[in-house]
């Protein structure tokens, strides 16, 4: 990496004559295409230990940095002092971040191929980033005032479940680790209802108890509330923050600071919570391994799990991954070496649930037998069968699940007339129709428009929604069972701050019989009252062509069935329903049984036999462009650029750039070119190389069209 001078240099002028200068090399925030890849020279009335964080000129403006080390590396230009500008400010009383998190930072930047300046900016608070030393002496008081009051009333913490045999068993092997264990990450396989989160607060009291701080990771902030409490109630008297983006910016910052000076004891957060610095970390949960959230999908594009256990291995504290359905790559990890597996991590398993509390029965319903509608007449919106299992449950008095991963009220809406559909002028895709509001919106841009009153072709009054989203599937549902009372959880209601909360307590208070949602209600929430889950249509992923729908959608199914009789008093006669066209498919058949082994056991046969992850990496680069030819051009001539070199590093395949399945997006052009590789290292020297010589090829693409480029290391959906 080279160390540059800041475009305007304005020479030591702040410096009082004669005053010994010390250099420190310090990170801003340069974004990759910068070029400003390093640490950038400047000069210090002393020398600043690595971490501190500052405030430097770039260029016209003052910005917040962190010093990186002292010395420039070796081969690298070395600034004469007048030509280096003067450090502005200290932070004061901001204790430097620590080696560890320069260390994860270093790790992250040089494995996903950004800039180690992005990347540490990235991960603080941005708050942190625009505040000057007097903002933020300011911030720091009330923070220290707000922390000298006296704790509240701590409530009077919860009686202690008796642990079950499966959890005294993992407790038991957490607690005394074989000797010649190869690292301490953990693999906690449970079902769904096991008491994997019991596990995790118990781990934790032992982390506080010994004086360690917890990191205590979950994948959306949607899931937090609910864990939140409970951790609150099991660690009362105990300091515990969140942090995910839904916090303000001050709050994110306070939670921050209050886990980096070590008063926090819990931090509870998303995937950006792996980067907070934490000086007593003593244990690090991963909740829902496998879930999509924790891979960054734009800028850096980590994955927080990965990174997790990365952190714990620097930090050589215990890493608890958990899971009732692990990611292919995680389970592969944990699978013993004779069972074909690497043998990294710890496997231990909960395969029963808590209680009397049993996973509900699967029943397949055949959509090919269902009785096609006479001319004329409507279908029922689920089928028959389905649909007086869910009345029976109303009648009872139970809740049930209706899950539809698409939400609006119809994906598209078209002309009878001249086939005009309502496509987005702006993607290659449809806009959906939301009825509610009456507007056409595009998923992809948010273009949205009201609704054309007639046919903007043909002027036809007659245009139709085709299909169905959620929105419709309410209004059907309420119209077919009158007398329960449907409520609908989807990104659309949940918009407004609250409104998730709102809606999921009237479903736990009962107001609610029948919930309508998208993938958001499958996940983690513990209702209590629910005894039927329905798939409405879940065939897609069984032939989409991403090699990880099958896993996605198993692990989805099989959490969403895990919603159901999560109470013993009502766990007898559950029920998950999935409406197929295909029963005998073997994902189904797995889900029918709960045998996640079996289905990963075939998966990764699969995997093992067309060369994907776990047994190849994988890293997609990704162009955007004016048009299709100037995102793919550029791909092209990046793949004839390293070919050379991916020959000399032997086992890597360079693929044909291809447009992404939603090809143009707000009018931009999108392409993608698949690199894979068959080991870790060789695809890291082949992305090293390249990175340089791809920056300098994007500068001669962009008079050409190109917009954007970026590598994707270990892609989640290619
Ligand atoms: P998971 O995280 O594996 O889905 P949870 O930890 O949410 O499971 O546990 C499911 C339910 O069982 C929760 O209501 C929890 O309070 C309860 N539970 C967990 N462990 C015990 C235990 N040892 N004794 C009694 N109830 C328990
Ligand atoms: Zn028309
Ligand atoms: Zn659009």
């Amino acid at each position: 990496m080279k160390s540059r001078q800041p475009a305007l240099s304005l020479a030591a002028d702040a410096a009082p004559e004669g005053a010994p200068q010390v250099r420190v090399r310090v990170l801003v925030e340069a974004p990759q295409h910068s070029g400003l890849t390093g640490p950038l020279d400047y000069l210090a009335p002393e020398a600043l230990p690595p971490g501190t964080v500052l405030r430097v000129p770039l260029g016209r403006r003052i910005v917040t940095g962190v010093v990186w080390d002292t010395a420039a590396a070796e081969g690298e230009p070395a600034w004469a002092d007048d030509q280096l500008k003067p450090v502005v400010e200290v932070l004061p009383d901001l204790p430097p971040l620590p080696l560890i998190w320069r260390q994860l930072v270093k790790f992250a930047a040089t494995y996903y191929q950004r800039s180690l300046g992005e990347m540490a900016m990235m991960v603080l608070p941005p708050e942190l980033r625009q505040l000057d030393a007097v903002q933020w002496g300011r911030r720091l008081k009330r923070l220290t005032k707000a922390l000298a009051k006296p704790p509240e009333d701590s409530a009077v913490p919860e009686a202690l479940p008796e642990p079950t045999p499966e959890q005294q068993a993992v407790l038991a092997a957490l607690a005394h680790p074989p000797a010649d264990a190869a690292s301490s990450t953990y693999l906690l396989w449970g079902s769904t209802g096991s008491g994997k989160t019991e596990v995790y607060l118990r781990q934790a009291d032992r982390a506080l108890q010994a004086g360690g701080q917890v990191l205590l990771m979950v994948p959306e902030i949607n899931l937090t509330p609910q864990l939140e409490a409970r951790v609150a109630a099991r660690f009362a008297g105990r300091s515990i923050v969140s942090l995910h983006s839904g916090l303000t910016p001050a709050q994110r910052l306070r939670h921050w600071m209050l886990a980096h000076l070590g008063l926090a004891d819990i931090v509870l957060g998303t995937r950006l919570a792996v980067f907070t610095p934490m000086p007593r970390l003593g244990l690090v949960v991963v909740d829902e391994e496998h879930d999509p959230s924790y891979k960054q999908q734009d800028g850096a594009r980590y994955s927080a799990r990965d990174l997790a256990v990365y952190r714990g291995q620097l930090e050589k504290v215990p890493v608890l991954l958990g899971s009732a359905t692990p990611s292919l790559e995680t389970w592969f990890n944990a699978l013993p070496q004779a069972e074909g597996g690497a043998g990294r991590y710890q496997r231990l398993t909960m395969p029963s649930r808590v209680g009397q509390g049993s996973m509900p029965r699967v029943r397949r319903l055949d959509l090919s037998r269902e009785p096609k509608p006479r001319p004329g007449q409507e279908a029922p919106p689920l089928a028959q069968a389905l649909l007086d299992a869910i009345g029976e449950r109303v009648a009872r008095g139970e809740q049930s699940l209706v899950l539809l991963n698409r939400r609006g009220y119809a994906p598209v809406l078209q002309c009878s007339d001249c086939g005009w559909k309502s496509e987005c002028p702006q993607c290659s895709a449809w806009r959906v129709f939301h009825k509610v509001d009456r507007t056409l919106r595009c998923h992809h841009c948010g273009l949205t428009d009201r609704v054309p009153r007639a046919c903007p072709h043909c002027g036809n009054l007659d245009i139709h929604p085709v299909g169905r989203g959620t929105e419709k599937l309410e209004e059907q549902l309420a119209a077919a069972l009158p007398e329960a009372r449907v409520g609908r959880i989807d990104a659309d209601v949940t918009k407004l701050k609250g409104a998730l909360e709102d809606k999921l307590a009237s479903v736990h208070a009962g107001e609610v019989d029948i919930l309508v949602g998208t993938q958001m209600v499958a996940k983690g929430h513990d209702f209590r009252r629910i005894t039927l889950v329905a798939a409405v249509n879940p065939d897609a992923a069984l032939f989409a062509s991403d090699f990880r729908a099958a896993e996605r959608q198993f692990a989805l199914l099989l959490q969403a069935a895990g919603r159901a009789g999560r109470d013993a008093s009502v766990a007898q006669g559950s029920e998950m329903w999935v409406q197929t066209w295909h029963p005998d498919h073997p994902l189904y058949s797995a889900l029918a049984r709960y045998d996640y082994e079996s289905f990963a056991k075939q998966q990764l046969k699969e995997r093992e036999s067309a060369g994907l992850p776990p047994y190849a990496h994988l890293a997609m680069l990704r162009a955007e462009g004016k048009t299709q030819e100037a995102a793919q051009g550029f791909l092209e001539d990046a793949a004839r650029l390293v070919e050379e070199l991916a020959a000399e590093l032997g086992g890597i395949l360079l693929y044909p750039p291809v447009p992404t399945a939603v090809q143009r997006v707000a009018n931009i052009e999108r392409a993608q070119m698949l690199i894979e590789a068959g080991s870790r290292p060789a695809l890291q020297r082949l992305l090293s190389r390249s990175t340089e010589r791809w920056l300098a090829l994007a500068h001669q693409h962009r008079p050409r069209g190109l917009v954007r480029w970026a590598v994707d290391v270990d892609p989640l959906a290619i």
